[in-house]
């Protein structure tokens, strides 16, 4: 992207109506300064917009509620990247995210974390190198390869994939970030890199079918690696498809009621609704009941788009508050994610909010690890 182009020449905004569906849409606008839309009629009125302290650009989680809302098929949230591109380039840019993005440049990971010990976390777990040969790449991705929390995650689809008796293997020391937030947070440059090394990695092992943790990984892999001609599925995909054909089965019961939260990424920006509610509805025990804002109404969780790496302009009043009062309102015991970014926010407000002894965040796949 030419940042030395206007906002106007950058992004396709010239069908946008001003309806602020975008913004009335938007869950960061109740509770930041965060407004697409003055930021798009800004663009329409002046041709350009100046991004220079703007810190309400960094609130946007790049949830897509905004693209999903707008009638007229404008993508209001490439503005606000296409703006953080600006201030990316010009240096400005908050300092946790800039230490983010070095941390990937130089170590393959967000986290300042030591390469070699990528793949520690699967250590005495059985797990191969997809160097060797095997059907399927488990793309770990960097917060359940790092977090202490999320590996649980992680070692839970292992123990599926062993007892389903798939092929799989994983990059281990190899595997790099997919870049997914680098590019959200407008760093195009080292997106890009990244993208071309990690795809030489992928052909040079010959994968096939690459199956994510993260939603955010199978969203840049699905969608943004260019010319990538290799099956990629989420987890969820992957693990109902083996519950479906009968190659994971269920030993156990869960007596528990269960709600889901869909991840921005998996629901919203790629409709990957129903695999989720499957995997759940089909553990014995279960007594699955649905929020009020769920599939495309899902409330944003505000750990995607680069606000993992940074506070946002009101760190104090978190969605994931009024998110827990609707688990809390159906009478659910556990809430279900999907996704590393919604574990680690969600576990993280249930601490801070008192609701981790009413509710239990979990994984999916945890939940069907206890139980297989
Ligand atoms: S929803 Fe679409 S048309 Fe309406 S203000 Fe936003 S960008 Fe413009
Ligand atoms: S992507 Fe989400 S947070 Fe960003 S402007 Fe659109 S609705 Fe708001």
């Amino acid at each position: 992207m030419e940042t030395d182009q206007t906002i106007l020449e950058r992004c396709d905004l010239w069908g946008c109506i001003q309806c602020g569906k975008c913004t009335g849409g938007c869950p960061l606008s109740f509770k930041t300064t965060l407004n697409v839309r003055r930021l798009i009629y800004e663009a329409l009125v002046e041709g350009d917009v100046n991004p220079d302290g703007m810190e309400e650009l960094w609130d946007c989680t790049t949830c897509g509620t905004c693209v999903l809302r707008c009638p007229k098929e404008v993508e209001p949230v490439d503005v606000i990247v296409a703006l953080r591109t600006e201030l990316v380039d010009g240096g400005i840019i908050p300092p946790t995210i800039r230490d983010a993005l070095t941390s990937v440049f130089r170590y393959g990971n967000p986290s300042l974390m030591q390469p070699e010990e990528r793949a520690d976390w699967a250590e005495g777990l059985g797990v191969k190198s997809i160097s060797d040969g095997a059907d399927v790449l488990y793309f770990v991705g960097c917060i359940p390869s790092y977090d202490d929390r999320v590996q649980k995650v992680a070692k839970a689809l292992v123990k599926a994939f062993h007892k389903a008796e798939v092929d799989f293997g994983i990059l281990g020391v190899e595997e790099k970030c997919c870049c997914n937030e680098v590019r959200r947070v407008g760093e195009e440059g080292l997106f890009e890199y990244v993208v071309e090394e990690q795809q030489e990695l992928f052909s040079s092992c010959n994968v096939e079918h690459i199956v994510t943790t993260s939603p955010h990984c199978f969203n840049t892999f699905t969608n943004e690696y260019e010319g990538l001609d290799i099956k990629v599925q989420h987890y969820t995909q992957f693990v109902a498809e083996l519950i479906d054909n009968g190659k994971l089965a269920f030993t156990g019961e869960l007596n528990k009621v269960v709600t889901y939260h869909d991840p921005c990424f998996l629901g919203k920006q790629n409709a990957v609704y129903d695999e989720p509610r499957k995997i759940l509805q089909s553990i014995p025990g279960v007594e699955f009941r649905e929020m009020d804002r769920t599939r495309d109404r899902s409330l944003c969780c505000e750990g995607g788009g680069g606000r993992m790496w940074g506070e946002g302009t009101n760190p104090e009043e978190r969605l994931a508050t009024s998110r827990f009062e609707e688990v809390l309102s159906v009478g659910a015991d556990i809430m279900a994610v999907a996704c590393p970014f919604c574990l680690l926010t969600f576990d993280l407000a249930a601490k801070a909010g008192g609701y981790d002894e009413k509710v239990q965040v979990t994984d999916i796949i945890e939940l069907v690890a206890e139980v297989i």
